[in-house]
Formats: structure tokens, sequence, C-alpha cells
């Protein structure tokens, strides 16, 4: 019996030999795949069919990715749909534009599958469309969703209730970049009376618990743009 799909994935993606690696890999991985090769074609399979993620390029002949990720956040219907744009390197303000038109991740080409692969998982964890998951793994950190725990080199973190959600956020997508305003809205769920310099602080509290354990550090300040969990 062929084992069930992991979800739906529509690949935008006008590069016939692009396409060719994302479909064969995504189906490896067992999800459903659908093709769309302009992202008009893209706009018109999201109206047609149910789709729980969207894998787009940057760079379309005609619309663009960034106007087919302003339509799908847009639309009533689609806007729940985590997005990924496909980006080439360089293009470091288009990734930040990007993410302001509500995608909710970013790839720069040339990207590893594998790398790939890990960011629609976590980006279907996310949105519940892959359960079954409850643990967040970056490098040596680990974060038990289930029992609300996390552990550096295998020793717990005794991290605050607010420290622990915004780790949460970081580890779902590691070397995504957020921006204040996008960690008060999701760890403190868009309250207008926290100021984005309580950010500051619960990062700083953070990125001491996670020093304090070893390893160096685990969160990267953005001059100008806000933190994200990468060791580099
Ligand atoms: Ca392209």
């Amino acid at each position: 019996m062929a084992k069930p799909s992991k979800g739906r994935v529509l690949v935008v993606e006008d590069e016939p030999s692009q396409m060719e690696i994302l479909s064969y890999n995504l189906s490896a991985d067992g999800y459903d795949v659908a093709k769309a090769f302009s992202g008009e074609e893209g706009l018109l399979i999201l109206e047609e069919q149910e789709v729980d993620l969207v894998l787009l390029d940057w760079m379309l002949p005609e619309t663009s990715g960034l106007e087919v990720c302003r339509q799908i956040k847009r639309g009533k219907a689609t806007k729940s749909i985590p997005v990924i744009m496909l980006t080439a390197r360089g293009e470091e303000d288009d990734k930040i534009r990007g993410l302001d038109t509500g995608a909710d991740d970013y790839v720069v080409k040339p990207y590893s599958v594998k790398e790939l692969l890990a960011r629609v998982r976590a980006s279907l964890r996310k949105v519940g469309g892959d359960k079954g998951v409850d643990v967040l793994r970056y490098e040596d950190l680990e974060i038990d969703l289930s029992r609300h725990v996390a552990t550096l080199f295998g020793k717990a973190l005794n991290l605050g209730p607010l420290e622990l959600k915004m780790l949460c956020v970081f580890a779902a997508s590691p070397a995504r970049v957020y921006s204040r305003e996008q960690l008060l809205e999701r760890v403190w769920d868009d309250n207008l009376d926290v100021e984005t310099r309580t950010v500051d602080v619960h990062v700083g509290r953070l990125r001491k618990h996670l020093n304090a354990a070893g390893g160096g550090d685990y969160i990267r300040t953005v001059r100008g743009i806000g933190y994200a969990l990468d060791r580099i």
C-alpha cells in the first residue's frame, strides 16, 4: 500500500531543471507535488486545489514571486498557507522584503535539498500539517514541545515561559531573521502594551541562558533588522 502523503506542495518555478529537482525530491520525501511554471498558473492552482505549502521562486516572468506572495497572503482562502520563497544569493534586501509581504520563510539558491526539505517540514509543522513531530532540533539544541523543556548538550535550560516560546519560534526556522515586530506578534501575540525594547530584553535573557550552557553564541543579531537562531 502506498504511504499516505505528507501534504501537497505547490512549486512555482519557471526553470524546468529547477522544477525537476524540486518535484523529484519532494515526491521522494513523501509529498504530493503540484507544478506551476508561472505565477499566474500558481494562483490558478491555488484557486482550484487544496495546497498545504507553496515553494515560490522569486524570479518569475510576468507576475513576480513577490506579487504572487502578496496575492496569496491577501486571499482569504490562501493566506494561512505557508510560503517559502526561493531567492538567489545576494538578494538580501529582497529576502527581507519577501518576509514583509508575508512569506513565512526563504531559502537561498543554490540550496541544499536537505536544508530545503527541513524548511518545508518546519513550515508545515507550524500550521499543524506535519503531525507527530514534537521535538525541534538545531545543532546541539533540543526543544521537547510536549514537555516544554529545552536542552543544550543534553542539559536542561532553565528558561522563562517567554524565552522558551521565543526559542520555539526561532528553532522552527533556524537562520530565519525575525524583526522585533515579528517576535512581538509571535511571542507576545501582538500585545500592544509591549514595546519592541522588551523584545531586546528577552532576547538578551535567552542569549545569556544559551551562552551559559557553553558552545558559543546561538543568537545572531542582524543590525537594524532583528534576530535569528544562527550559529555563525
Ligand atoms: Ca526563476
